[in-house]
């Protein structure tokens, strides 16, 4: 029987199975960054270990971080001493950071595919959930808790049940204003935050074929709030044409061993998955979400269900909680609805395609005045992209607040928050209660839509603008 892709990549990285028990799995790259490291780091010292492969450890600041006036100390002291600390770790074990200051700083889910490290077939972890962004390179990359961290950090490797596959096929075209943060809200909406809970999902189809890298990213990444441990697509023209000539990429020889090797990574044509899910792309509308996880969402034409439509009592509960929440009422739509803020950014949504699409909507426009609007880069390369295409200036005429790259308001950790009780559209991947500030309503929706409604100051069906 064929192999899917992802049993190819977790057998090639196979160590050995424990009886009974998980399987051992070599990890070819560990990025880390300020939150979850510490504490990994104080264990292996504890111990007397020294970091087994420091060379295929990466790190960054991002969680933290302010995203103005990085040249100057961090003001919040938890921040600082975090920030600090990991430069000191990764000084003490002769890992390579890039902390604030260093031209490759950003959101650890945008600098690793930025800069060329992450590739196909490769084992990839982090402290981090949305760890499953790389796996749109055709990799297994998962998020794994502090303890597995420093597992790593001493072995090179991590205890994992292998889990069942599932395959998304997501054939046709889209239609006019929809993009991947749509696609991977649709599908989330459909099959539910917990919908894909012990499966490894593999991402295919015409519709995703036809995505870029940085739009396969958008939905890998949020591959864990539909309760996957990882989402992977396979490589293929877009994504060795992406790699090539990016500072960590192979180069001459090594490109073209590397390139063929690539090219067989494929699920085999008699693979048979643990489940399969098909979707027409026309499907799909512009999507945002009402609730309080990224499931909860609708087609931005759409109206917030009913409680009685929803037959699980369970389910039931969940939304009339989430409403409460979010100040939002059944059977009613949100087009229309004043928002008060307008964040772009995040490892979901903070590359150059994605501030290249929010400028094309926004461009000779001025955002509402009732609105305050963030635009943060993914990493200081997006910004430095940002300026030299000159898409600062027409954020800045259209009265955004361009910022330094960082985590930003994707969650309450730094200095960047949403004042409770205000609503937020947001590009990020997460919409719990208080993920943005205390009291923070969030509602995720794609670039386009957070660019369209920053204009009109409410939610906004991108379409009325593009026509
Ligand atoms: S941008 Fe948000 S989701 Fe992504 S790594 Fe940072 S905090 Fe996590």
């Amino acid at each position: 029987m064929g192999r899917t892709l992802f049993e190819k990549i977790w057998n090639n990285h196979l160590v050995k199975t424990i009886p009974g028990g998980p399987d051992v799995i070599y990890i070819d790259k560990h990025f880390i960054h300020e939150v979850t490291s510490p504490q990994a780091f104080a264990g292996i010292e504890k111990r007397g270990f020294k970091i087994f492969r420091p060379k295929q450890v990466v790190a960054t600041a991002d969680h933290n971080v302010p995203t103005i006036n990085q040249h100057l100390p961090i003001r919040d002291m938890l921040s600082r001493l975090q920030v600090d600390q990991l430069i000191a770790n990764c000084n003490t074990h002769g890992i390579e950071l890039y902390g604030l200051g260093h031209p490759f700083q950003g959101i650890v889910h945008v600098i690793g595919p930025e800069l060329g490290i992450t590739q196909p077939g490769m084992t990839i972890v982090c402290g981090d959930s949305h760890t499953s962004t790389h796996g749109a390179f055709g990799s297994i990359a998962f998020g794994i808790g502090t303890s597995e961290v420093e597992m790593v950090f001493a072995s090179q490797c991590v205890l994992q049940s292998r889990p069942k596959v599932m395959r998304i096929n997501i054939n046709g075209e889209l239609n006019k204003g929809v993009v991947s943060k749509d696609i991977i809200l649709y599908i989330i909406s459909k099959i539910t935050a917990s919908g894909a809970t012990g499966y490894f999902v593999e991402y295919a189809g015409s519709a995703i074929r036809a995505q870029s890298m940085e739009a396969r990213m958008t939905i890998c990444n949020m591959s864990i709030e539909m309760g996957a441990r990882g989402g992977m697509i396979a490589p293929d023209e877009t994504t060795f044409n992406y790699i090539k000539g990016r500072t960590f990429a192979p180069q001459g020889e090594e490109w073209d061993k590397k390139l063929n090797e690539w090219k067989q990574l494929q699920t085999d044509d008699d693979a048979v998955f643990d489940k399969e899910i098909n979707i027409d792309a026309a499907d799909i509308e512009p999507m945002i979400t009402y609730g309080t996880n990224p499931g909860l969402g609708i087609a931005i034409n759409g109206l917030i269900p009913t409680a009685e439509s929803i037959p699980d009592e369970g389910e039931r509960k969940n939304i009339i909680k989430a409403l409460e929440y979010m100040g939002l009422q059944q059977g009613k739509t949100l087009l229309g609805m004043p928002v008060q803020n307008i964040f772009i950014g995040s490892c979901t949504n903070s590359r150059i395609e994605d501030l290249r699409l929010v400028a094309g909507v926004v461009k000779g426009k001025k955002k509402s005045e009732h609105v305050k609007v963030m635009i943060v880069p993914g990493s200081q390369q997006v910004a430095a992209q940002i300026k030299a295409e000159g898409l600062d200036k027409v954020f800045e005429e259209a009265g955004f607040e361009v910022r330094q790259a960082g985590c930003s308001a994707c969650l309450g950790m730094n200095e960047d928050k949403i004042p409770a009780g205000e609503y937020c559209i947001s590009t990020s991947n997460r919409n719990f209660e208080g993920r943005q500030g205390a009291g923070a309503r969030t509602l995720l929706a794609s670039p386009l839509t957070a660019a369209a409604s920053a204009i009109t100051g409410v939610v906004t069906d991108v379409r009325t603008l593009l026509n």
